[in-house]
């Protein structure tokens, strides 16, 4: 079979990866002038830099089976270094869960609140067979029925919710609490108290070491942005600017959002999954800091009772990000601030960053040299109410109609582990329709 797959990012590329592996013509197009999307790393001023991905963990098994197979599975390294925290009335406060059990340790909610946490992350045991954090389409669609702030806040109360449950969430989808589906609380902490640990860890190269290297061997044609697909039954059309052609099938590895302005002639469950798939956006700012302030520590939570423009701040030196001298800080937006700020000149961004930043961590302020700005307007899906349970029936009926198959992390496939894992599904499902002939 002759197959495009439109998007360089991780899904992608695996599917791409796995298709050419199971002997079929594969062409990727890519409208950037690089492989990666959402998990690319660039240089910038003798920095390494992550300009989306910032932190894999141990149990992502097909990314680290993915690295393996290219030979690169000496880029594996557990993040040690540092502490992580939770700021709380302008005080940096321990926080690193590994496992349910941590929870119970955190000073920063009163200790109803701890054991209420406590309570819920033990119960989620009962998922354990049943839930997939990276495939949340597997198990009960009974828990996509209300959302994860609802059932917190009646559940484990105030605290627990602002600085733990909608904390967390903010930190790696940057919208709030109220728009995630319990479903994905439920698989998360399944996956917590089940397959062990919470342990960050992360690749010596940086992120795009790994989509570099599935770029490396397939066709990728860089900055050609794809303008329309159009499927039909007898195959599919791309049309990119200065040209089109028609393979046997398409696979439209872009967000939600892209591939909604793509698809011309989408079947109606295509049309109606990508009408109702929403995303969150965010901003990325680096900072270089030198070392002696930088203070060792790993990654900070910022609830949104502390600030509504900040979620998150990470510190990369236990990613290798330092030169000695200076160190690099990323420094995460809330969505609700990303969406005011996105058409801001860098500089402006930044001032605001620094301001905001300064006021939180006093010690920071006037050490701060921004070093990059990186936006996302669709940089995480929303995994809504609802919107798990259609995308589970999307899989089991829409997938693949009109030769063109949907691929990337809105498919309820949560993060790289998640990207990896739906883009490998993609690809065994139309390897499985159209064996190929050797
Ligand atoms: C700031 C941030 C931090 C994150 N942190 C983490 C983390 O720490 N750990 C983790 O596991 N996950 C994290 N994620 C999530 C993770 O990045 C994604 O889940 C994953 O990378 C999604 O991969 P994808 O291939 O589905 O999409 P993408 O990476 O978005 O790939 C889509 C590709 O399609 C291309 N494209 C779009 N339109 C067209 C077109 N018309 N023609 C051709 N190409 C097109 C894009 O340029 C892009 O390369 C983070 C995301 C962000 C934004």
């Amino acid at each position: 079979m002759k197959l495009a797959v439109v998007g360089a990012g991780i899904a992608g590329l695996t599917a791409a990866f796995r298709l050419q592996q199971a002997g079929h013509q594969v062409e990727v197009f890519e409208a950037q002038a690089a492989a990666g999307g959402r998990m690319a790393s660039r240089s910038v001023d003798g920095f390494q830099l992550d300009l989306g991905v910032h932190m894999l963990l141990d149990n992502y098994d097909r990314t680290r089976a993915l690295l393996d197979e290219l030979g690169l599975a000496d880029q594996w390294f557990v993040i040690e270094a540092g502490e992580g925290g939770v700021l709380r009335d302008h005080q940096l406060l321990s926080f690193s869960p590994k496992r349910a059990f941590d929870v119970l340790r955190f000073a920063g909610i009163d200790l109803g609140g701890r054991i209420r946490l406590f309570i819920e992350l033990a119960r989620a045991r009962r998922w354990r067979d049943d839930l997939d954090f990276f495939d949340l389409s597997v198990g009960d669609d009974e828990l996509d029925q209300e959302n994860c702030e609802h059932f917190s806040r009646r559940r484990m109360g105030d605290e627990a919710t602002n600085y733990v449950v909608d904390s967390f969430i903010r930190t790696f989808h940057f919208h709030g609490a109220g728009k995630m589906s319990m479903k994905y609380f439920e698989a998360l902490a399944a996956l917590l108290v089940t397959r062990g640990e919470f342990v960050p860890c992360a690749l010596r190269g940086h992120m795009g070491v790994l989509p570099d290297a599935l770029a490396a061997r397939l066709q990728v044609r860089y900055a050609t942005p794809v303008t329309a697909v159009v499927g039909t039954q007898n195959g599919a059309e791309l049309r990119w600017r200065d040209g089109q052609a028609h393979y046997d099938a398409i696979v439209v590895a872009s967000t939600a959002g892209a591939a909604r302005g793509l698809l011309q002639a989408p079947s109606p469950a295509q049309a109606d999954l990508l009408a109702h798939a929403t995303s969150s956006s965010t901003i990325v700012c680096s900072f270089a800091v030198p070392v002696e302030i930088a203070g060792d520590f790993e990654g900070i939570w910022v609830p949104f009772t502390e600030s509504e423009i900040i979620c998150a701040l990470s510190n990369e030196t236990c990613k290798g990000s330092s030169d000695g001298a200076r160190c690099v800080f990323s420094v995460f937006l809330h969505e609700e601030a990303a969406g005011r700020w996105l058409q801001r000149a860098d500089q402006e961004i930044t001032n605001s960053v620094a301001q905001e930043l300064g006021r939180l961590f006093p010690r920071y302020a006037e050490h701060l040299d921004p070093l990059f700005v990186q936006r996302w307007p669709q940089a995480l899906p929303v995994y809504g109410v609802g919107q798990v349970t259609r995308v589970k029936a999307f899989w089991e009926r829409g997938q693949g109609e009109r030769n063109v198959w949907l691929c990337g992390d809105y498919l309820n496939h949560p993060w790289v582990e998640g990207a990896v894992r739906c883009g490998e599904k993609v690809a065994a499902r139309i390897a499985a329709m159209h064996p190929s002939t050797p």
